[in-house]
C-alpha cells in the first residue's frame, strides 16, 4: 500500500526527531566546512553588486531621514548635546511630544514656525543653563533673550 503524503512527511518528522543530533552536527559541519565558500561566494557576490547595495543603502537611509522617528532621535540627540538633562529618566520622549504640539511661544504667543534655518520665530526648547531642566517652548527671539539672564 503506497503511503499517502501526510503519512511520508510524518515518517521524515520522526526521522528527524529521533536523530535531531546527528542532523543538526552535521549541517553544523557542513556550514563549517564550507565557510570559507560561502565567504567567497559572499564576496564575490558584494564585488559584482557593490554599486547596487551602496545605492540601496542610500536610498534606505535617504527614506529613514525623512522620517519622523528620525527627526525625533536627531532632535533629541541635539538636546542632549546642548546639555538638557532628563529629569524622570528617559522622558525626553514626553519632552519632544511637548516641544512638537505646542504652536505658541510660551513668553510672547507668537505662532510658532518649524524652519530648516533659525528664524526669530522658530520653534525652540529653552532650557536652564545652570540645572539643565526644561523650562519652556519658546521661539527663537525669545530663547535668545532669556539665554542671556542665565538661571
Ligand atoms: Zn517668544
Amino acid at each position: 500500500m503506497p503511503q499517502t503524503r501526510e503519512q511520508k512527511l510524518q515518517k521524515k518528522k520522526e526521522y528527524y526527531n529521533s536523530n535531531k543530533k546527528e542532523i543538526l552536527e552535521a549541517m553544523k559541519q557542513y556550514r563549517q566546512e564550507n565557510r570559507e565558500k560561502r565567504a567567497e561566494y559572499n564576496k564575490q557576490y558584494y564585488q559584482e553588486n557593490k554599486e547596487k547595495i551602496a545605492e540601496k543603502k542610500i536610498e534606505y537611509y535617504k527614506q529613514y531621514y525623512q522620517t519622523d522617528q528620525c527627526r525625533k532621535v536627531r532632535r533629541i540627540g541635539q538636546w542632549k548635546h546642548s546639555g538638557l538633562i532628563d529629569s524622570d529618566n528617559d522622558n525626553y520622549e514626553s519632552i519632544y511630544d511637548y516641544y512638537i504640539n505646542t504652536t505658541q511661544c510660551e513668553n510672547c504667543d507668537v505662532e510658532l514656525t518649524q524652519d530648516r534655518y533659525n528664524t526669530s520665530t522658530t520653534r525652540c526648547l529653552d532650557h536652564s543653563h545652570i540645572t539643565g531642566l526644561f523650562r519652556n517652548i519658546l521661539c527663537q527671539g525669545c530663547n535668545c533673550r532669556r539665554g542671556e539672564d542665565n538661571f
